[in-house]
């Protein structure tokens, strides 16, 4: 494979001393009239990467076995530009290659038209990852043809780096729990999220109901964790909370009560009953929501398993059902429509936290995004503790997250690419980018040409169109 780097920075040449001949063209053509042209000969231009004849030729993946398998995918092209993109965490790298056929032929930088042609096959939970894998390999082609960042093809930054919270396990001692996060704190980070699952006191008497549910005696237990952590962390720090059980509505408000003293960040996706398919944590239950929120003064989040805007937030922002929307790029729509959803959040007043639990090629592309987003609190990581989690790459600075936050690349594309050896370490099944030809036909499609076609013509008699 060639090195698109040095293709698309000598795209990027190009392109500036294209603009420079553009502003001076009048100029240029008045002198050629006074002189004589010089006999210079024409210079020798690279066209790597000739933008108008850019097509898609291929998508291959590769599946690394890791806290939640990561499915990272390649587009390639005819002038050995290629993108990465990522299908969510834990999902399957085929939501992405069933659309292989969609793309093959296809000018990549028609980011636009390209993703609202796949916009029909995306859907919530693991379902969303194979539209959100082709947008950030999009976004990597365009970035390193044009020269430019990820984030800069959707907008400007407001920040050159984003704060990272880090997922901690829990522990039945809170002062174990509470230990695990002084060292996170002293590892640099600034924003915290615990896990706060119920389960952390069923054994304790009378604190759970035959339902899972926490009584007014398990919630008290419940805040001694919270206490703990409050003691070890600071009471001026952020600090979100997650994974409380199946609650119902009336449950999550009295839970949110119960924690209001403790002034969290959020609490995270409460509402479980009545989610999306068996299983799943993607809640339409926009109502459900907004009874909670307006019950309650602890911020409410959720949106994880959620994607696009129309399909999964707006009710959510219209209604004002949420303080803040927590969207896993990896599901919501990746680069363009994660930024899409937290702008028209943020026009309604509501803040985004990012969730996010796979690979630093997913992870890099969410930073892009991030960096462009008005109103946002925080980003996750779940791999702080995987310590080949940023081998993985390279490109990025190193380690990935430092001291709690991630820099923003100002590197083309993503500015992210594999390490192949390190990669190779962690495979799941399968190969590294073997071929997919059992992709290359229709697997999924919006409409299917049928044909030949018998019909009357205008003076009545059949006739048979191809
Ligand atoms: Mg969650």
């Amino acid at each position: 494979m060639r090195d698109t780097r040095q293709a698309g920075l000598s795209r990027r040449r190009l392109l500036s001393s294209a603009a420079g001949v553009a502003a001076l063209g009048s100029a240029f053509q008045r002198a050629q009239a006074a002189e004589p042209a010089q006999a210079k000969p024409a210079p020798r231009l690279n066209r790597n990467s000739a933008p108008s004849k850019l097509r898609i030729t291929d998508m291959r993946s590769v599946l690394i076995a890791s806290n939640y398998d990561y499915p990272i995918i390649r587009i390639d092209t005819n002038q050995g530009v290629y993108g990465l993109g990522e299908v969510r965490d834990a999902g399957r790298e085929g939501t992405a290659l069933v659309l292989k056929p969609h793309l093959i032929g296809r000018d990549p930088l028609s980011i636009e038209p390209i993703l609202d042609s796949l916009r029909n096959f995306a859907n919530h939970q693991r379902m969303g990852g194979g539209y959100s894998a082709v947008d950030m390999a999009l976004h990597d082609i365009a970035g390193k043809v044009y020269g430019v960042p990820a984030w800069r093809l959707i907008g400007s930054k407001y920040r050159d780096r984003i704060r990272i919270y880090c997922d901690t396990d829990e522990s039945q001692d809170p002062r174990v729990y509470a230990e695990r996060f002084n060292k996170r704190k002293a590892a640099g980070f600034t924003f915290f999220k615990m896990d706060l699952g119920t389960r952390l006191v069923a054994n304790r008497p009378g604190a759970v109901n035959d339902l899972g549910v926490a009584t007014e005696k398990g919630l008290e237990y419940l805040c001694e964790y919270i206490q703990a952590v409050r003691d070890a962390i600071g009471w001026n720090v952020p600090l979100g909370a997650d994974h409380f059980g199946r609650l119902t509505v009336n449950d999550s408000i009295r839970y949110a009560r119960a924690f209001e003293k403790y002034n969290l960040a959020w609490a995270e996706d409460m509402i479980q009953v009545g989610h999306l398919g068996p299983g799943g944590d993607a809640p339409k239950d926009w109502r459900g929501y907004k009874e909670l929120k307006e019950a309650t003064t602890t911020p409410i989040a959720t949106g994880e398993s959620l994607f696009g805007l129309e399909e999964g937030f707006k009710d959510f922002i219209d209604n004002r059902a949420l303080d803040i929307i927590h969207p896993d790029p990896l599901t919501s729509g990746a680069i363009r429509e994660t930024k899409r959803i937290a702008d028209y959040a943020s026009m309604h007043g509501i803040q985004t936290a990012i969730h996010f639990a796979g690979s630093p090629v997913g992870c890099m592309a969410c930073v892009h995004m991030a960096a462009t987003l008005k109103d946002m609190l925080s980003m996750e990581n779940h791999a702080v503790d995987i310590p080949w989690w940023g081998d993985l790459v390279t490109g990025p600075s190193k380690p990935i997250v430092n001291q709690g936050y991630i820099t923003v690349p100002d590197t083309p594309g993503l500015g992210v690419e594999l390490n192949e050896a390190a990669v190779k370490e962690h495979i799941r099944k399968g190969g590294y980018f073997e071929p997919t030809p059992q992709y290359d036909d229709y697997i999924l499609d919006r409409f299917r040409r049928g044909g030949p076609y018998p019909h009357l013509d205008e003076t009545g008699k059949l006739v048979v169109r191809d």
